[in-house]
């Protein structure tokens, strides 16, 4: 067996730790006879888990109480629904469009209320954050809605927008758990797990409790409400348990290497390794401007196709994997979450070099 360096914008890199203790409890989940795979979910065995998850969570973010910790299904994208349906009680919600899956948030919104787009990167294909010190936020918003990390563009907000007393809405997809939160500046932060935490299939969202109420869009699907779920502690109907399992595991893996101010050191550790070799690099260029750099997925391109696609290429034949860009940027990404080591961004750096002593004009 031997393991690649897998720098894959997501589905990403777990912790083999995690993957070894999930493996070795794959056939008989602490005495029980079976794998969690196979277990009910109202089982005491399950319940336990689940619960302790949440424990987990809440402990690493220092989540306060009034805010409800869910587990949810549909990805991100039922999220670019749900936040609509179930927060637009006014009928009118702002935008930042910093993305591609900003975009589509604010795209579906206008589904269902008044969706305004109140700034936007889109001038430079999203390669900046705004300034949003003072942005003409609706008198009527019902809050303001962000995408933190831009997982395509390599681009994270720095500082929250000013929101001007509006609730906050964020998608931390791809930077959940890299550093601490202070959560009470959010009413909701959600994220896919499959970028940061855990395999594709489950959603956390963190929502302060006072927005879920039964008012929601009409029409509104039981499921699609967060009161029901906040109701059954995320129990409504089976969820996706083998997924939640793999999530705790990795916030006791967290817990353990240190909690998130630890892990937030070990991130800026490896984006410095990586943007500190950009930024000298007479090959390579990073794509992103600078103030607004991701400390999750780091894009950069050598300015010739060829040339890109020929690194991607040997990289992977180098064990180093997953590098190719997303369409809409082009050239390479590098995604460094959370489980990738020090070691892996080291490794990358060390074959860019090599790469550009061989290319070099
Ligand atoms: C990957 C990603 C999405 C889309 O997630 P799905 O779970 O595939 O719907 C949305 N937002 C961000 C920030 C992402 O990185």
């Amino acid at each position: 067996m031997s393991r690649v360096y897998n720098f894959s914008a997501g589905p990403a890199v777990l912790p083999e730790e995690v993957l070894k203790e999930a493996a070795a409890e794959m056939l008989d989940y602490e005495g029980t006879g079976m794998s969690v795979m196979e277990m009910s979910h109202r089982s005491k065995t399950f319940e336990k888990i689940i619960k302790e998850a949440e424990q987990d969570l809440r402990d690493l973010m220092g989540i306060p109480d009034n805010y409800k910790v869910l587990f949810l299904q549909g990805g991100a994208h039922l999220q670019f629904a749900m936040i609509p349906m179930n927060l637009m009680k006014n009928g009118v919600a702002d935008y930042i469009v910093t993305g591609s899956w900003a975009k589509k948030a604010w795209k579906e919104a206008s589904k269902y209320g008044k969706a305004n787009c109140i700034a936007s990167s889109e001038d430079k294909n999203f390669n900046y954050i705004p300034d949003c010190g003072d942005l003409p936020v609706d008198e009527d918003a019902d809050y303001v809605y962000i995408c933190q990390n831009n997982t395509i563009y390599g681009t994270q907000f720095h500082t929250l927008p000013n929101t001007k007393g509006k609730t906050l809405v964020a998608d931390v997809s791809s930077c959940f758990l890299s550093e601490p939160v202070d959560v009470e500046k959010y009413g909701m932060i959600y994220g896919g797990v499959q970028k940061n935490i855990g395999p594709a299939g489950v959603v956390i969202a963190i929502i302060r409790e006072d927005l879920i109420t039964e008012e929601v869009h009409p029409g509104t699907p039981t499921m699609l409400q967060y009161k029901t779920h906040a109701d059954a502690d995320s129990l409504y109907n089976t969820p996706p348990a083998y997924g939640i399992y793999i999530c705790g595991k990795v916030f006791k893996w967290l817990k353990k290497v240190g909690g998130l101010e630890e892990i937030k050191k070990r991130n800026e550790k490896k984006a410095a390794l990586l943007y500190d070799f950009l930024d000298k690099s007479a090959l390579f260029t990073p794509t992103a401007e600078k103030t607004s750099r991701s400390y999750m997925n780091v894009d950069f391109v050598t300015g010739d196709k060829e040339l890109d696609a020929e690194f991607v290429k040997t990289a992977e034949a180098a064990g180093l994997s997953g590098l190719k860009g997303h369409r809409s940027v082009g050239g390479m990404r590098a995604s460094i979450y959370n489980a990738m080591s020090v070691e892996g961004v080291e490794a990358l750096v060390k074959f860019m070099k090599e790469f550009e002593e061989k290319h070099r004009k």
